[in-house]
């Protein structure tokens, strides 16, 4: 099964399978051209709505957590999903692509190239060069800087 995000939506690219949204998703098509797109899908049965129960949600924020991306509810619901059904996202985004790729999860990228690292934000104090994990408050505790956030990275 193949779950789509809202960016994999926009470029009106259907892999050649089932394909699935989330509800969340499905929220999140606004414009018109997109909700033709998904209305004729849905009616001819080629695309179905479909939402992750709470475990596999829970598995999604943990791996956040750790990866220190900015997700959305509705791109957790679609990795969710795809972990959950042992499918695979498409999508665009290169948060959702990381923690995929962390989980296990497959992922296709429909217009780019995709990600070729996995990474991890942290922050980072330019006063001290103390780093903390991306949830951190906003200052150092150690010296008062504001903390910046960066990157670390590994090849996939
Ligand atoms: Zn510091």
């Amino acid at each position: 099964m193949y779950v789509l995000d809202t960016s994999a939506l926009l470029s009106r690219h259907m892999p050649d399978g089932p394909c699935a949204i989330t509800h969340l998703v499905l929220d999140e098509v606004r414009d018109e051209r997109s909700h033709d797109f998904v209305t004729s899908h849905l009616s001819a049965g080629t695309l179905v709505v479909c939402d992750p129960g709470p475990e596999a949600i829970e598995r999604v924020r943990n791996e956040k957590r750790r990866s220190g991306d900015d997700l959305s509810e509705a791109d957790i619901s679609v990795i969710a999903l795809a972990y959950e059904h042992d499918g695979t996202v498409c999508t665009d985004d290169y948060g959702v692509q990381n923690v995929a790729e962390r989980m296990g999860v497959s992922w296709l990228s429909t217009k780019t190239r995709g990600i070729q690292t996995v990474v991890t934000w942290k922050k980072r104090c330019p006063g001290c060069g103390r780093t903390y994990d991306s949830e951190s408050d906003y200052v150092c505790e150690i010296c008062g800087t504001q903390l910046k956030r960066i990157l670390t990275k590994r090849r996939r």
